[in-house]
């Protein structure tokens, strides 16, 4: 007997070879047969066919053959030794890969029926004998050879579809993925005055932070990511103790926390945050993740508020005080009268004590009144009440009307006052309006020109007429200039100087209105002068005023 691989390898190395169009797969039938001689006539018979035949000389052979490789049919002859066509072929029905390979019995020799049902029983879908019918093998052989073509092609175009659906499945995912992603990017960068952020747990180091942390605070997004310190050190110093507290128990106790806190840009300005943060797992470990708004407005307007609040407090403790000032002497002199006229006494004080007690009662009774018109005139400037009775008004006969109701107080103190002046200085102005301002300006200038002279300039200066008041008093400190003007705002204490700190801010809306401007010029314990400028025309859109 030849030796079975050599005969394998020869006959194989002449074997047809068959490749299918599509799907690339080789067709291959399988002949066993133990006798050289029939393999090799066999082959010549099959000489030219579209499939690769590969031969075998055993039983054992065949089974190794089929669990390697996919046939598409198998030529098994009957008789051989060891494992025979039957045994063989009941082994193959065993084998998940080929357990459906059509299987040919060849056979000369067992021609009576009981081996040909034999053979059917042991899976065989068809029986030739030898002599071999050649024209009829290899038509069998062609429609086995088609049939396996064609299951082979269906399975290729399947694999094709699934691998084609998958593609379509893989590509609506990445879209998928692509939209969510470009959603959760809008949604983090639509968040303007807010910072999202992600950290990592033990560095801190940024991983990941919104864009507007750049507009926000100033540094360059990439600095963001250099240093493990960046975000320790955006921290005001005062509340990194807090912050770093916070941290801790975010992630000890894996909590969300709420904290407020400050952060310093990039110019050294210092912002007010509301944070959020808490711990997410991640592939490569923890992180911090965080949301921090920008709450600087807020915590300004919080703080004015606190101020004004602040403001209002100290006015009415201040406001009950001056009033209450007046109020007393008054209720004094009352009660004096009263008891007087009861005990009949009245006709016995002379006239010139009682004029004395009425002079006195009548100038407490002014300074209350003063005070309650200046209450009157905030509320109507607060509610925008104030109107202007415009008419022509002259400048320097307002002063002198004013000057004169000071004389008697400045002679009593001694305090020189000195008017320089044009003739007349004639403007489209509110007379009464006016005269409050030279009033309110020369009351100061004599309340804190510490017993000075008190000097007042009227003069023409183009289409303006400029007022100037100044006395050599106390000054005013440079770092209060700006809020004298101020509703309530003094720079003074209540103990030394009496006033609610409204004369000023009524002066200065009253020139507002009149569309002019008021400035002051002053060093502490220089004197101050105040500059009044009003244009002759009056104010320009009367229609706004009234
Ligand atoms: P009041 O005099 O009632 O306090 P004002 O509004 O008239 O209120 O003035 C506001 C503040 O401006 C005063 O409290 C005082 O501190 C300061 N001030 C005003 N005029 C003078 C002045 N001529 N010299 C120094 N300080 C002044």
């Amino acid at each position: 007997m030849p030796n079975s691989s050599n005969l394998n390898s020869i006959i194989n190395l002449d074997s047809t070879r068959a490749t299918d169009s599509h799907s690339g797969v080789e067709i291959s039938v399988l002949a066993v047969d133990d006798q050289m001689a029939n393999l090799i006539a066999l082959k010549a018979a099959l000489k030219g066919c579209d499939y690769r035949l590969v031969t075998v000389s055993s039983g054992e052979e065949a089974l190794l053959q089929v669990e390697e490789n996919e046939f598409a049919a198998i030529l098994m002859d009957v008789q051989m030794p060891n494992l025979n066509g039957f045994e063989t072929a009941s082994r193959i029905r065993q084998s998940a890969k080929a357990k459906h390979t059509p299987i040919i019995f060849l056979t000369a020799i067992y021609h009576d029926e009981h081996y040909v049902t034999k053979g059917y029983e042991a899976g065989a879908v068809d029986y030739i004998y030898k002599p071999l019918n050649v024209p009829m093998l290899k038509a069998k052989l062609e429609v086995f050879a088609e049939l396996h073509r064609q299951r082979k092609e269906i399975e290729y175009q399947s694999e094709l579809r699934k691998k084609f659906e998958s593609q379509v499945h893989e590509n609506k995912m990445a879209e998928l993925k692509k939209n969510t992603q470009r959603q959760y990017q809008d949604l983090v960068e639509g968040i303007r005055n807010g910072i999202v952020w992600c950290t990592d747990v033990d560095t801190l180091k940024f991983t990941f932070v919104s864009s507007h942390a750049e507009t926000i605070l100033g540094f360059p997004i990439s600095s963001w990511f250099k240093g493990k310190s960046f975000a320790i050190n955006l921290i005001h110093e005062d509340d990194r103790h807090n912050v770093q507290k916070a941290l801790d128990l975010a992630r000890t106790e894996g909590i969300e926390v709420d904290l407020e806190h400050r952060m310093v840009g990039a110019n050294g300005e210092v912002l007010w945050f509301q944070s959020n943060v808490r711990v997410a797992e991640t592939a490569n470990g923890k992180e911090f993740r965080g949301l921090s708004f920008d709450v600087t407005k807020l915590k300004n307007t919080e703080n004015s508020l606190r101020d004004m609040l602040q403001v209002r407090d100290e006015f009415l403790s201040i406001a009950s005080h001056e009033l209450k000032t007046p109020l007393t002497p008054l209720q004094l002199q009352v009660e004096g009268f009263l008891r007087l006229f009861n005990q009949g006494r009245i006709k016995d004080v002379p006239e010139q004590v009682l004029k004395q007690m009425l002079e006195t009662s009548g100038s407490q009774v002014a300074i209350l009144s003063k005070l309650v018109d200046q209450l009157l005139d905030v509320s109507r400037i607060s509610s925008g009440k104030i109107k202007l009775d415009l008419e022509p008004t002259d400048l320097v006969a307002c002063v002198r009307d004013i000057a004169g109701l000071f004389r008697e107080q400045l002679a009593e103190q001694n305090i020189p006052l000195i008017i320089s002046h044009p003739k007349e200085l004639t403007g489209n102005w509110d007379r009464l309006r006016i005269e409050q301002i030279v009033m309110n300006l020369v009351n100061n200038a004599i309340k804190y020109g510490a017993g000075k002279a008190v000097n007042i300039e009227i003069f023409k200066e183009g289409e303006v007429a400029v007022l100037k008041v100044r006395d050599n008093g106390i000054g005013i400190p440079k770092s209060d200039q700006h809020r004298i003007f101020g509703r309530f705002e003094r720079a003074v204490s209540a103990n030394s100087f009496s006033g609610l700190g409204l004369g000023l801010y009524i002066t200065h809306e009253i020139v507002e209105i009149h569309q002019g401007k008021i400035s002051v010029q002053s060093d502490l314990g220089q004197g101050a002068e105040f500059r009044v400028e009003l244009p002759i025309a009056g104010p320009k859109i009367k229609s706004l005023l009234n």
